[in-house]
């Protein structure tokens, strides 16, 4: 007979003890006076009871009193004094849990036997009770369902979440009944007064395979539930306190908001001040320029031209730190286009001429000749650059040239690699300050450079633009001997090519300047039309070649050259009998057409632009074209029409007076409106050809007032009389805003004379006497 076997045990039972013996988990028969009958070896090791029939006739409390007095078990863990009950019950009683002296954990199950004995199970449930605090050491809430929907466990956290619900929260309860009961006590405040709607729309959820979602607790906690389905058709749920979190993200939240708003505050501010400066500053430049163009003193035109240049230097300065807050606000689109890459580096340079010849400083562009000159890009944002990296190469520099040079290749799907630099012969910068220059504020500051005026942005703004490009600016530099700043950009190139070039055929031009770097470049420019071209660096050398027999079928020949310039040049070659065409390159042309005469056909303005170069060359070669005979006589129509109506929208009188000032010369007939209203009222009764309009104005803006006249003109089928907007507006933006109430085109205070009568050209209406043809100022 086995240990522990009591006598009486049926035969069957006998027979099966060594198996149940063996067992991992612990067995006990109990009569029906609960003494113990038989306990196998894993009940008996757990709670440290004798072998053989020690033990036998001891109830389940005594047993449990034996272990923990043995220190086999927690104190505290003994059952409840009804456990189990005395008499057996319909339900099996719940199992009990309880620690044993190593810490390890055991489940007490006991069942009722059908002679009203009691058999007591023992299982080992050590490994399951430490992934249970694990979940109960979760800071989160962890509840757990199976395939029926019947709460397996949840841990304290999710009880403290749903307080409410909490009592409720038992293995074996279902969702359902957990959601309602919560509900019946006002749990959720989001269902009030459509309980049994959200209580199906939980439902769905909660068997749905997955879901998330962020909701708010009675007490006004923030949850993240997360719900996801068990590989066995349970399913799992966390619940994240994210009250915190949200308060945070608010936070941010608000102080974007107020940073942002802060932000744009700025920008109106920069916008509505430079909007305050440029109205006068239009009043100051405009005066200044008309007052350059009457009979001055010398002395007066010095103060005249003082006050003119003053008024644009600072109106560079509004703009660098328009532009550099626009920058850093990131504000700053660029808008691009189809242009001409080597046209926008020529007129930035014809520009930038006067104050280099002024220095006597020469300009010059050395444009690879393969490459394209069409690209796309903003070519006012290029022009920016440009102008600061060669404006800043003339203002640095005292004596020499400036070469804009650039050159490029084709890189992936269409696109160019361009590389540009400017490189001058002025004062250079230090080796050690060469990292700086790009820094904003920045300005190389010793006693040589101090009597230079700027803003220290002007290179800051370009990389910014180049980087905005995607491109990348780098300067080098030998300190008292000149700088090199370049760009690198890849442009695609445009789609429309340009109108085509026109064939150079020359057989040999005789080139003839003392610069080395100009004779090049002008090389390279005639040698791919298959002309040949022969250098010569004087007046003197040039003499003696044509005196030893060469006939070019051109000369080229530089104006401004010691010994010998161009002019004198000309009229030798031409009194030793050189009697074909004769072209003079020059930086002031005017000086050089007095000078020449006769003896030059034609004057490139230095420095030349390819384009103009080759259509010159070809018109001089070409045979000239029969003009076309004049008829008898021109018929007087001119007298009989009237002369063209412009209506000019302008609040600020000293600004009338300067757009009077500047259309006198013009023969047009000009009236003013005061604000929206009155121009409204004069576009009715004086029928204008074309509006000026000033887009602030009290009462009714510029805006409203073109609106206004647009609709009256689709109402009754009119033409729309075009309208040009004058605004000290120059923010991103404002742009689109204007030409979007219907105006035609868009001007910036200050107002140049040029630009406005290049738009009353423009604009001419017809059946009016061309306004051109009126005294001239
Ligand atoms: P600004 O010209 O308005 O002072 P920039 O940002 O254009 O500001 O230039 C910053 C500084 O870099 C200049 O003040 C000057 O000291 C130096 N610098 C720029 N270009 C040249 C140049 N070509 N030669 C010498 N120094 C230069």
């Amino acid at each position: 007979m086995s240990p522990g076997l009591p006598p009486g045990l049926p035969v069957a039972c006998a027979e099966a003890w060594p198996a149940l013996d063996a067992l991992p988990d612990g067995l006990a028969l109990f009569d029906p006076a609960h003494c113990l009958l038989a306990a196998n070896r894993s009940f008996r090791i757990t709670f440290g009871i004798g072998i053989g029939t020690g033990a036998t006739g001891l109830s389940l409390a005594e047993i449990l009193d034996h272990a923990t007095g043995h220190g086999l078990l927690r104190s505290g863990d003994q059952p409840l004094a009804d456990w189990p009950p005395a008499q057996p019950m319909p339900q099996p009683p719940p199992d009990l849990l309880l620690q044993l002296g190593d810490g390890g954990w055991v489940r007490l199950a006991a069942r009722f036997t059908r002679d009203d004995g009691m058999l007591c199970q023992v299982v080992d449930i050590t490994q399951q009770m430490r992934i249970w605090t694990a979940i109960e050491a979760i800071p989160d809430g962890f509840v757990l369902f199976d395939s029926e929907d019947k709460m397996v466990i949840c841990n304290q956290s999710y009880r403290d979440i749903y307080k409410t619900s909490a009592p409720m929260m038992s293995p074996g309860v279902t969702f359902e009944e957990i959601l309602r009961y919560g509900l019946s006590l006002g749990e959720y405040p989001e269902a009030r007064g459509r309980e049994e709607e959200w209580v199906r729309a939980r439902m769905l959820e909660h068997r749905g395979p997955a879901a998330e979602g962020e909701h708010q607790l009675k007490d006004g906690r923030w949850l993240r539930s997360i719900d996801k389905e068990t590989p066995d058709g349970g399913r799992v749920g966390l619940r994240v306190d994210i009250t915190q979190l949200r308060e945070q993200a608010a936070a941010l939240e608000a102080a974007r908001l107020a940073a942002e708003a802060a932000s744009r505050a700025k920008s109106a501010f920069l916008a509505n001040m430079s909007h305050e400066i440029r109205t006068p500053m239009n009043g100051v430049v405009g005066m200044a320029d008309l007052l350059c163009d009457t009979t001055l003193s010398d002395e007066q035109r010095l103060f005249a031209e003082t006050i003119r240049s003053s008024g644009e230097a600072l109106l560079v300065i509004i703009n660098d730190i328009l532009d550099y807050s626009k920058i850093e606000a990131e504000r700053l689109t660029l808008h691009p286009e189809d242009f001409d890459f080597e046209r926008t580096i020529h007129e930035v340079v014809m520009l930038l001429q006067p104050r280099a010849r002024e220095k006597g400083i020469d300009l010059m562009i050395d444009y690879d000749v393969f490459l394209p000159t069409r690209f796309t890009g903003d070519p006012g944002r290029l022009r920016q650059v440009l102008t600061n990296l060669i404006g800043n190469a003339v203002k640095f520099t005292a004596s020499g040239h400036v070469l804009t040079r650039v050159v490029g290749m084709e890189v992936e799907d269409g696109r160019h690699q361009l590389h540009v630099t400017v490189e001058d012969t002025g004062i250079g910068i230090p080796t050690n300050l060469l990292d700086h220059v790009f820094g904003e504020f920045y300005q190389v500051d010793d006693e040589r450079n101090r009597k230079f005026e700027g803003t220290g942005l002007g290179l800051a703004i370009t990389r910014r633009l180049i980087e905005r490009m995607d491109g990348a600016v780098w300067v080098d530099s030998e300190y008292g001997k000149g700088s090199v700043f370049g760009f690198r950009l890849a442009l695609p190139l445009a789609e429309d090519t340009g109108p085509e070039r026109l064939p150079v055929s020359i057989g040999t031009a005789l080139v003839v300047d003392d610069q080395f770097i100009n004779r090049t470049i002008l090389e390279r420019q005639l040698t791919p039309c298959g002309t040949e071209v022969v250098l010569s660096r004087s007046g003197q050398d040039a003499l003696e070649r044509i005196a030893a027999g060469l006939m070019p079928d051109v000369v080229l020949a530089d104006h401004e050259m010691p010994g010998m310039d161009g002019v004198v040049l000309a009229k030798k070659l031409r009194k030793a009998g050189y009697d074909k065409p004769l072209v003079l390159l020059s930086s002031s042309p005017l000086a050089a057409r007095e000078a020449g005469g006769d003896a030059i056909n034609a004057i490139l303005q230095k420095p030349v632009l390819r384009a103009e170069l080759y259509r010159l060359l070809t018109s001089l070669t070409l045979p000239a074209e029969p003009k076309p005979a004049l008829p008898e006589a021109q018929p007087p129509v001119a007298q009989s029409l009237r002369a063209m109506r412009i209506l000019a929208a302008e609040d600020n009188r000293t600004n009338q007076l300067v757009l009077q000032k500047m259309l006198r010369s013009l023969d047009i007939e000009l009236r003013f409106a005061g604000n929206g209203h009155e121009a409204l009222a004069e576009w009715e009764s004086y029928q204008p050809d074309l509006i000026f309009m000033d887009v602030s104005m009290p009462g009714m803006d510029g805006r409203e007032a073109t609106r206004a006249i647009r609709a009256s003109e689709a109402a009754r089928g009119l033409k729309p009389v075009p309208i040009i907007a004058l605004t000290a507006h120059a923010m991103e933006g404002d742009e689109e805003g204007i030409l979007a109430s219907g105006m035609d085109r868009y001007l910036t205070k200050p107002l140049r004379k040029s630009e406005i009568s290049a738009v009353v050209m423009e604009f001419a209406a017809e059946g009016c006497r061309p306004p051109e043809t009126g005294s001239p100022f």
